[in-house]
């Protein structure tokens, strides 16, 4: 077995010395990161602090999401020192690397109290005479959200710019854990993405908000503070404004998932459906498009923002967070299309170093880095 891991090491290394694309690993935790760490990630390339949320902290967010302004402040202030210490984990684990930590971008429907079982509690309670003010308020506020499509809905940038104060929440929590890692002697590289957008304006709105809580904290602290700013590239409307939306984006990062979803109007949450397996059989695809990416469709969307955005921005970082970033497929298609780095789950990293190694002998001569 010492043989056969020196002799993988081996391999791995050359990939390494060839490769142009560099590989990150996507990690929610300092454990994830850990793990990735180990794996030869050289970055995190997406935090989901969505998952930050779930168990005990859940009641929080649905507090601010749906709660009035003194409520809301009070579930942000409790939530602030949490996130911080979040932050101040991965950062430590990531030290000296990228770490992209992506604001909020929750489906509601995974975060608010279900519709139907809260209507059918307030309505037996009701019916008992014993109902509650803050029930039948609550549930106000879920009717008033209830989306029949919530992934085409208020996810993402829309939540943020519609909740006052929850990017706001975590973009304090990057900056002060940034500030904290710098203080005990660390070398945090964090950067702040924005999910979901389709247009520059919900990016400068957010940049906006950033910049001047950024300069605030590093102000207050006597500290040099700088987080770059990006963007996830997942709907077809973000592509092909690229050159706009790279006047204020410092990296992409295309989110292939949803990506897919929007440019093929196929339901990522059913890729089990029937329909697929008949598609596969007759030929239409021959492999799922949520598994390798679809380079004529989602693929040309890549190609036209890379393209367009760095026409803006010579220098802007382009990389991929969706599951397409560990396949090995997609990886070649990356290559080609001059991405600086993919991002997979940490257990795909050694599969993701090699193929890109592959890739960079394959293409030489023949890609159009
Ligand atoms: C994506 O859409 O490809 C992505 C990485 O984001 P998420 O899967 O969290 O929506
Ligand atoms: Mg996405």
């Amino acid at each position: 077995t010492a043989a056969l891991v020196t002799s993988v090491d081996r391999v791995l290394g050359y990939a390494d010395e060839i490769r142009h694309l560099r590989v990150r690993a996507n990690a929610d935790t300092a454990e994830d990161a850990a793990r990735a760490r180990y794996m030869g990630a050289e970055g995190i390339g997406l935090t989901r602090t969505e998952h930050m949320f779930l168990g005990d902290r859940r009641v929080l967010i649905e507090r601010v999401i749906l709660s009035d302004d003194e409520d809301r402040q009070a579930a942000l202030d409790a939530l602030l020192p949490l996130q911080r210490q979040d932050f101040i984990e991965l950062l430590e684990q990531m030290d000296g690397l990228p770490v992209t930590i992506r604001l909020l971008d929750p489906p509601l429907h995974e975060f608010l109290p279900n519709l139907t079982e809260l209507s059918v509690r307030v309505a037996v309670a009701e019916a008992n005479g014993y109902s509650e003010a803050a029930d039948l308020k609550l549930l106000a506020a879920v009717q008033r959200l209830h989306e029949s499509n919530p992934m085409l809905g208020l996810r993402g940038v829309r939540l943020g710019l519609v909740v006052p104060g929850l990017f706001g929440l975590q973009v304090r929590a990057i900056a002060e854990a940034a500030v904290a890692r710098k203080k005990a002697g660390g070398d945090p590289k964090v950067e702040i993405m924005v999910p979901l957008v389709g247009s520059v304006m919900e990016l400068h709105l957010v940049a906006d908000e950033t910049d001047g809580i950024v300069h605030e904290i590093a102000a207050r602290e006597g500290v040099d503070l700088h987080i770059p700013i990006g963007t996830m590239i997942e709907l077809p409307r973000a592509a092909l404004t690229a050159h706009r939306i790279a006047d204020v984006a410092e990296f992409f990062s295309f989110g292939t998932n949803d990506l897919t979803q929007t440019t093929w109007g196929f339901s990522r949450d059913d890729v089990e459906a029937e329909f697929f397996a008949t598609y596969l059989d007759k030929g239409v695809f021959t492999v799922s498009p949520f598994e390798t990416l679809d380079a004529d469709g989602v693929g040309r969307l890549v190609r036209i923002a890379a393209e367009e955005g760095r026409k803006t921005r010579p220098d802007l970082k382009l990389g991929v967070c969706g599951e397409h970033g560990g396949d090995p497929e997609s990886i070649h298609f990356f290559h080609s299309a001059g991405l600086d780095y993919v991002s997979c789950s940490p257990f795909r990293v050694p599969v993701a170093r090699l193929e890109a190694g592959r890739a960079a002998i394959a293409g030489a001569g023949s890609d159009t880095r």
